[in-house]
């Protein structure tokens, strides 16, 4: 699939018309703009062609990000984000430095430890690194698409449908399905997706919900009827092998940030792309759907679940993004030099033409540039981290795609599409 912007910049919708695009490049009628995914912008008309509503769902997450951007019937593109991880380390860092400098002989300075608030609002720089990717990570889609919804789920479970509907033993019975999905999602968080027997001790990974006082004795669909087992606590209790003795349902940090990062995210894209424009979905839906449908649990499929498009379908495969740093704060090298000298820890933004993370072709390999010395030798890898050349020269080197702080690659081959450079669209 090719992506086309229009002579204004506006997107339109996606062509498989490789022909034409060819042509359109050839007759210079349109230009390329972007490799990966492969964009062009055409050089003439107006810019008013019809486009069809698409709607970009988005699977956030912790680790990995999930979107999905489609029409009912066709995906258009789906990608799965890494998130950076290295932000505590590098926080940790910074602190440990700066506690030496404080002790170093220096020139007084006021003690400062209370004269500073946090602004309303504030969320760690953790998570805040996360919600700014998940929102680049909109933007960039609606750079190339012509994205008319936006959905993204807020939290795993109703809580307000859970105390507010009565949920009594009948409800299941009479086929309520849903109701329940959205308790058994809500008592899987309540317990920290552990057993609430042995804790994860039996290495089960295989989780039930399980009716403390069953539903032929009268139990409900509640959730202080319900707790969280493995299938082999589960199997234990009901054979009258394993005691039933539960203990105390965890406390999980990364969860609860998780739930103030969605929420937060949600308003974010409301005050971006308009309240009328960005609706919420539940956890338990996106897996009913996902199941019924009998879809592959992956955060692509599941950001295309919460988009409500579980039919739409394409051959194209997915993309696989990576968030990388955008700059190197650190001025100096930890190590002083003899004679006091103190090193220089940042290299020129270009060395020969090439940047940091530049996606380069080094004879039939297409990889991306992982650190780069003064000298002009540099290391290359390819995405997933698999090391290609550790001291190349870069007149060995081609430039691909100038990359900023987002890597992106082709999770599934497709037809190759030669350019007028003569470069396919192929490329990682
Ligand atoms: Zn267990």
């Amino acid at each position: 699939m090719v992506y086309v912007i229009a002579q204004n910049g506006k997107p339109l919708m996606p062509t498989e018309h490789y022909g034409k695009v060819r042509w359109l490049l050839k007759k210079k009628r349109a230009k390329v703009v972007k490799r990966s995914p492969f964009t062009i912008q055409l050089l003439y008309g107006s810019g008013n062609e019809r486009v069809q509503p698409v709607t970009l769902g988005v699977d956030t997450g912790y680790q990995t990000a999930g979107c999905s951007a489609s029409t009912e019937s066709k995906i258009l593109f789906e990608a799965e984000e890494e998130m950076r991880n290295d932000i505590p380390k590098l926080l940790t860092e910074r602190r440990e430095k700066r506690k030496t400098r404080r002790s170093r002989k220096t020139r007084y300075r006021q003690a400062r430890f209370d004269n500073r608030r946090r602004i309303e609002g504030w969320l760690p720089p953790s998570i805040e690194e996360k919600l700014s990717a998940h929102q680049e990570m909109v933007a960039f889609i609606s750079s190339f698409l012509p994205v008319s919804s936006i959905v993204i789920e807020t939290s795993a479970f109703d809580i307000q449908k859970i105390k507010n509907s009565d949920i009594e033993g009948k409800s299941y019975q009479e086929g309520e399905q849903l109701g329940f999905w959205n308790t058994r999602e809500y008592v899987l968080y309540r317990d920290g997706h552990k057993c609430r027997i042995c804790g994860g001790k039996s290495k089960d990974k295989t989780l039930e919900v399980h009716h403390v006082i069953r539903r032929s004795d009268g139990g409900t669909d509640r959730p202080d009827n319900l707790i969280t087992l493995c299938s082999h606590c589960h199997d234990g209790v009901h054979k009258g092998i394993v005691k039933p003795i539960f203990k105390k349902a965890p406390q999980f940090k990364a969860e609860t940030l998780m739930s103030v990062m969605r929420w937060e995210l949600y308003s974010r894209l409301q005050k971006l792309y308009g309240k009328e424009n960005v609706s919420m979905t539940y956890g338990y839906l996106t897996k009913n759907t996902r199941i019924t449908h009998n879809l592959e649990k992956s955060h692509h499929v599941d950001a295309r679940c919460i988009a409500g498009h579980p039919e739409a379908s394409s051959d194209e495969g997915w993309y696989y993004m990576r968030k990388t740093r955008s700059h190197n704060r650190k001025i100096h090298k930890d190590t002083i030099l003899k004679g006091g000298e103190r090193k220089l820890n940042q290299t020129e933004k270009l060395i020969g033409g090439f940047g940091l993370f530049d996606i380069v072709r080094y004879g039939d390999d297409v990889c991306y540039i992982h650190g780069r010395r003064a000298s002009g030798y540099f290391d290359i890898r390819k995405l997933d981290g698999a090391r290609v050349h550790s001291g190349i020269h870069y007149r060995n080197l081609t430039l691909v795609e100038r990359v900023n702080t987002r890597t992106i690659e082709r999770r599934k081959p497709i037809p190759l599409l030669s350019t007028e450079a003569g470069v396919s669209s192929a490329m990682i």
